[in-house]
């Protein structure tokens, strides 16, 4: 009789929308409760419950990853307006995932999974290339207005310690323009680079930092500073975990990374990290292959899929039509959170189930058996694809064969 795998300590997962919601079941059913003795507290950020709730039930899905250290999470709706009208919400509830990292108040650290017959439109690319994006401040929360005719736009500065006000003029208009003012804040700045330093040192890969500081001595000046101070800091660590610290202009990070073969942590300003996280997501095949782990400057870990609710696959699902909606990232929300969990727990049984799933995925696919979005750019291609289930039921199968062989 096959025995379950026992997780020591508690697992927080956060239940999701549309097509992934359905996956979710469907990973939870088919892949780890087989398998796993497992504590999950369940949070349901659906819509509906979401909504039901005033929304509280993201604040305390986020409060109990503070709790228990490590969360999974399904995609979820972000609404609008169109989705309120959709869902009859009674207001346009604020992004879950802005919920939970304003609380945890950490860093998104988005990796692509590598997998040999999905090659990467770039053809040097070997390794994944992990991008941190930090998340506060910058355009993100500007302040910024249409100059309708002439006139004078300045930054004053009040300190909370009194003195005399500084002003500086940042442009004499003669005619119509524009003008924005942003901000950020050193404590902000310091614990994206002390996360991103927790990652290198936990996945063992460099750290390169770009930034555009020839031209913005002060803004950009402030970051590169910051975080080299943070780096010197953590010398002793990242020399023996093997990793090394570059900064570089970020026109010049853009065409290095393109040339390299990857292999490397992305640390990218709110901006960049924004449209880089894009171009490289896109560049490594499909939004299917993308993971996403939130890591709080205090070690707490959120993991989840990078794409959306995939709404376009779902209302076929509705209308009873068959889907082949990519569920490997999600997958791999699941794995890395069991991993994370097997390692803060030292069970490494737990850390080697993760493992073992995250390779019998790359190896479903290696032997043919894909979704429809990878079928598109598989090279060698392939006759045919797997439906959404059947994709999930090949790495069950797997997961049960890989069983027999350890309990042999
Ligand atoms: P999306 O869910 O990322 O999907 C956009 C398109 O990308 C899909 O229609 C599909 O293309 C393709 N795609 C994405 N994931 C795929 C997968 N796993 N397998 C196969 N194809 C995949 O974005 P969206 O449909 O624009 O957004 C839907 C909802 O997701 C929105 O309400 C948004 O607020 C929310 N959202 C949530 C998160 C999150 O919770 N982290 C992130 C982003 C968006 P084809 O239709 O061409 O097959
Ligand atoms: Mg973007």
């Amino acid at each position: 009789m096959a025995t379950a795998i026992t997780v020591k300590n508690p697992l927080v997962e956060m239940d999701g929308d549309e097509m992934t919601r359905i996956i979710w079941r469907l990973i939870k059913e088919k892949l780890i409760l087989p398998f796993l003795d497992i504590d999950l507290r369940y949070y349901d950020l659906g819509m509906a419950h979401r909504d039901e709730t005033d929304d509280r039930v993201t604040v305390e899905a986020a409060n109990a990853i503070k709790e228990f250290g490590v969360g999974v999470k399904c995609a979820t709706i972000t609404p609008n307006a169109a989705r309120v009208k959709e869902y009859h919400l009674r207001q346009e509830w604020k992004s879950p995932n802005g919920t939970i990292r304003s609380i945890l108040d950490g860093t998104v650290f988005r990796k692509p999974i590598i997998i040999r017959n999905i090659p990467p439109l770039i053809r040097k690319w070997k390794k994944p290339i992990i991008i941190a994006r930090h998340a506060y401040g910058d355009i993100y929360k500007n302040t910024e207005l249409v100059v309708e005719g002439p006139g004078t736009a300045e930054i004053v500065l009040a300190s909370a310690e009194g003195g005399e006000k500084k002003t500086f003029v940042i442009h004499d208009f003669r005619g119509p323009g524009v003008v924005m003012g942003m901000h950020n804040t050193e404590t902000s700045v310091r614990s994206f680079a002390r996360s991103c330093i927790n990652y290198a040192l936990t996945e063992k890969v460099d750290i390169w930092f770009g930034a555009k500081d020839t031209i913005s001595k002060q803004y950009h000046g402030f970051f590169r500073d910051i975080f080299a101070e943070e780096v010197e800091r953590s010398k002793d660590a990242l020399e023996r975990a093997g990793s090394r610290y570059r900064y570089l202009l970020i026109d010049d990070a853009v065409a290095q990374v393109i040339k390299s073969e990857g292999g490397m942590l992305w640390a990218c300003m709110n901006y960049d990290g924004d449209v880089m996280s894009d171009m490289v997501a896109t560049a490594f095949g499909s939004l299917g292959l993308m993971t996403s782990v939130l890591v709080s400057p205090d070690g707490k870990y959120e993991f989840e899929a990078a794409h959306g609710t995939v709404m376009r696959h779902y209302y076929e699902h509705r209308k009873g039509n068959p889907t082949s909606t990519n569920s490997i990232a999600s997958i791999f929300a699941w794995t890395g959170a069991l991993a994370r969990r097997g390692e803060m727990d030292s069970t490494p049984g737990v850390t080697g189930f993760a493992k073992a799933l995250e390779d019998i995925v790359v190896r479903t696919v290696e032997n043919g058996v894909m979704t429809k979005d990878l079928m598109l750019i598989a090279d060698p291609a392939v006759g045919n694809f797997a439906l959404t289930e059947e994709f999930i039921d090949a790495v069950a199968a797997g997961l049960r064969e890989w069983r027999e062989t350890e309990e042999r």
